[in-house]
Parts: C-alpha cells; sequence; structure tokens
C-alpha cells in the first residue's frame, strides 16, 4: 500500500516537472511521516525512499530505536522547533526546515555534525504559525551563513491552508521571487494536495504525508 502510494506520488512529481521544463531529479520527496508508526517508515523505506520529515520530537524519538541502521535515511525535522530543543533535534536529523531567528541557528551551531537548514518565511500574517517576515530573511541568511555547522538549504514556507491548489500557488510564487532576490537556490514547499502547484513553482523539496501514509489521528 505504501510502496504503490510512493509510486503514485512519484510519478506525480515527475509528470508535474516535466510539465514545467524541469529535470525530476532535482526534486526530493520528504515523506512526513509524523505520528506514524516506525513500521511505516521501514515499509517506504523498502520502497526506496530516503527522506522522512517529522514535527514532533517525542514522537520521533519513540520508534527512533527502529529506524537506527536504515543506511542512508535522512530524518528532516520540519516541526515547530523550540529552543530548548535544539540539541536532540540536531543530533537526530540531518535538516531542519523551521529555522526562523537567529537564537535558534546560534543553537543549532553547536551541533556536532552539519546540518542543513531552511529559513521558514511567514508570508501571511498569522500569528499562530512560526516564520520571518520576508524583510527579516536576509539577515538570518547572512547570519547562517557565517554559522560553521549550518549550510543553508534554502526557504520553506507553509501557506493558510486551503483545499484549493490555486489558493496556495500565489504563495509558492512569491517565496521562490524572494528566493531569486535573496540569491538562494533551495525551496521546500508543497504538501499532498498541493505539491504539483509548488513544483510548477519551483519546489526542490515537497513535503508530502497523507498521500503516502493516509489520513493521521490528530496531533499526539
Ligand atoms: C504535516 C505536514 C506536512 C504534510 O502534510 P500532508 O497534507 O499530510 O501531506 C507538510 N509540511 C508540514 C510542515 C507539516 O506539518
Amino acid at each position: 500500500m505504501i510502496r504503490e502510494r510512493i509510486e503514485q506520488v512519484r510519478e506525480r512529481i515527475e509528470a508535474a516537472a516535466l510539465r514545467c521544463g524541469r529535470r525530476p531529479e532535482e526534486i526530493t520527496l520528504v515523506a512526513v511521516s509524523k505520528t506514524k508508526p516506525a513500521s511505516d517508515i521501514l515499509a517506504a523505506y523498502e520502497a526506496g525512499q530516503r527522506h522522512f520529515g517529522e514535527n514532533y520530537l517525542q514522537d520521533f524519538l519513540s520508534k527512533n530505536a527502529r529506524l537506527a541502521n536504515l543506511d542512508g535515511a535522512v530524518f528532516h525535522f520540519i516541526g515547530k522547533l523550540q529552543s530548548n530543543k535544539t540539541t536532540p533535534v540536531a543530533e537526530h536529523f540531518g535538516v531542519i526546515h523551521t529555522v526562523d531567528s537567529q537564537k535558534l541557528a546560534r543553537r543549532l551551531d553547536r551541533s556536532p555534525k552539519p546540518l542543513g537548514v531552511f529559513v521558514e518565511v511567514q508570508l501571511a500574517t498569522e500569528q499562530t504559525k512560526g516564520g520571518v517576515a520576508p524583510d527579516d530573511a536576509q539577515p538570518l541568511i547572512d547570519y547562517i551563513r557565517s554559522c560553521g555547522q549550518l549550510s543553508l538549504s534554502g526557504l520553506m514556507c507553509i501557506p493558510p491552508w486551503s483545499a484549493d491548489p490555486e489558493q496556495t500557488r500565489p504563495y509558492f510564487a512569491r517565496l521562490r521571487e524572494l528566493a531569486e532576490a535573496l540569491g538562494v537556490e533551495g525551496l521546500s514547499m508543497g504538501m499532498s494536495h498541493d505539491f504539483e502547484a509548488a513544483i510548477e513553482e519551483g519546489a526542490t523539496h515537497v513535503r508530502v504525508g497523507t498521500a503516502i501514509f493516509g489520513k493521521r489521528q490528530p496531533k499526539p
């Protein structure tokens, strides 16, 4: 089941890329396994999936023991990052998508191993969500570039939710324009219901959960 869904998502990624003249290999599928059991992650790994996204540190740690020997697997932290959790997050994850302050970057830079980081940008004014204002992205990027253990992977956004991908497409386009203005390459954007629109707007990393692992129970 998971294998078939991954294949379907990969086919859709490829079709979306080819539609807009991009190479499918430019796009990394991050399979979002939050709240799902380790057995689901293992099934996806066996189907060739290597990049996984997790939101909740405790949830991840509860299944981590079963994931220790997955050669080549990369775990992406895509949830809200609290500054008192940066040490365990840096220990267990390879890429952090939700860096939105110098304080977080400074703490992540203490990591003993190198980390990829995306700067999360808040394109709408939703106080409940994280992200730097577009105008504040440049100084944070400059700071991250000065950090020895951090490499800038790109910009990330979570647009206001809408079932209609045409409603989120303008946010994807704005994130791409901002990245171009800042000279940044990577774009982490697009989820199960709108990743094709995100790819058409330039996404390099799509974060897809439900379309691979099925519906989730509410947050643990
Ligand atoms: C849960 C989550 C996703 C995946 O959402 P789906 O709709 O299940 O594909 C992507 N990005 C973030 C930041 C998430 O929290």
